[in-house]
């Protein structure tokens, strides 16, 4: 067995015979403990627990990755990217894994050796510790027979397969529902058309590793309030409002995305705060005690930063529409100052996938290989569009 594959088992009580320990994500982190020179830096993973749990880790390769496995202990809700420090590696991923287990992995900037790894316990936590330190390539050492060093303990589940590199939440937001149709034509509601297409593409995102969340998975009426509230307890990376509206007539038809307009009249901003109260509408911004002129500035302050990302998801449309051959409207992307869009820190886009009015557009919406197309699309246009916020978030750690 490798010297650094160290399996504690400190407890005598069989594992689930007492309450699961508990990882406490504010007294957790990832730090850097040294320079890089250029390099990957020294690292250390720190675990609150709140008891010492049997624990092992290991290295795996390709890309290079810290496993640390878990005994009787609840990762809880705690969103991985959450952790202090989230940001100094491409990425970390936790969940439950078999019978008892729950593991963390880590994924490393670079090749790393663990330098040490242990557990103490003072109460009220248990910390387990995970020093890191860059290795050359050539001296890379992933553990490829850590499963086997384990047949003490019961087999964890495979290693996950290689998620993409930017975990993330996408929100569907099917327009209308329950007593609101929407826009209605030969017998067909918005409503309806708009949640078959939602469905779909929500298989199509899955299928590529995207978390989704619907704001109505039903023909059930969500207040336009309500739907950004989920938004934001989902924690959206991105939102996307799905609409088939009708048109008078003559008017050119075909896809159009909206983004939020910036030049709208800030009464907009002052009653959503009115609504909201302050301190829930920019994450990560404590408004708590300021006053409204400063929650506007704080507002623009963060659209300044999301405006350019959704522009930027709405090209990713556009350019994946022209490839697929999709007709769309002669100005494919507008600026509109619709409730939906209003998320001052999350980017959003309203995508009008025809128009119900037009003949042509509402046979596409019925013609599933059409929807195929068109899922085809938004799912391809979030993916690269999530690579894009990849690599901006990469740039912005150096
Ligand atoms: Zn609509």
């Amino acid at each position: 067995m490798r010297w650094w594959l160290l399996i504690l088992t400190l407890l005598s009580l069989p594992a689930g015979a007492e309450e699961p320990a508990r990882l406490d994500p504010g007294a957790s982190a990832l730090v850097a403990t040294g320079r890089g020179w250029g390099g990957p830096r020294p690292l250390e993973l720190r675990l609150a627990l709140t008891r010492a749990v049997p624990y092992r880790v290991f290295l795996i390769g390709d890309p290079a990755r810290l496993v640390v496995d878990l005994q009787g202990a609840d990762l809880g809700l705690a969103r991985p990217g959450d952790l202090f420090g989230a940001d100094l590696v491409p990425a970390i991923r936790w969940g439950k894994n078999g019978e008892g287990w729950s593991r963390i992995v880590v994924e490393l900037p670079g090749p790393y050796r663990i330098d040490r790894a242990g557990q103490s316990a003072r109460a009220p936590l248990s910390q387990i510790t995970v020093a890191l330190a860059p290795v050359a390539p050539q001296d890379f050492a992933p553990d490829r027979s850590a499963t086997a060093a384990l047949r003490d303990l019961p087999e964890p589940a495979s290693i996950p397969p290689p998620a993409p590199d930017y975990r993330f939440t996408v929100v569907l937001d099917p327009g209308h529902g329950g007593f609101d149709p929407g826009a209605l034509a030969e017998g067909e509601s918005e409503a309806n058309l708009v949640l078959v297409f939602a469905l779909e593409l929500r298989a199509a995102l899955q299928a590529r590793g995207v978390d989704v969340q619907l704001t109505r998975g039903d023909d059930s009426f969500v207040s336009l309030e309500r739907r950004m509230t989920a938004a934001r307890a989902a924690r959206a990376d991105l939102f996307i409002s799905l609409h088939a509206d009708a048109l008078p007539e003559g008017q050119a038809a075909g896809a159009t995305v909206y983004v939020w307009n910036p030049d709208a009249d800030s009464r907009a901003d002052e009653q959503l705060v009115l609504r909201h109260g302050p301190d829930d509408l920019v994450a990560g911004l404590d408004l708590t005690g300021q006053d409204d002129a400063l929650t506007g500035v704080l507002m623009d302050f963060a659209r300044t930063d999301t405006q350019p990302r959704s522009r930027n998801f709405a090209d990713w449309l556009v350019s994946r529409m022209s490839l697929m051959g999709i007709g769309m409207h002669g100005r494919p992307v507008q600026r509109a100052t619709y409730s939906v869009l209003k998320s001052p820190d999350i980017p959003s886009v309203l995508l009008e996938l025809g128009f119900i009015s037009d003949q042509d557009d509402r046979a596409n919406l019925l013609d599933p290989q059409w929807r195929g197309r068109m899922v085809q699309v938004v799912a391809e246009a979030v993916t690269g569009w999530a690579r894009d916020e990849a690599a901006r978030a990469t740039m912005l750690r150096q």
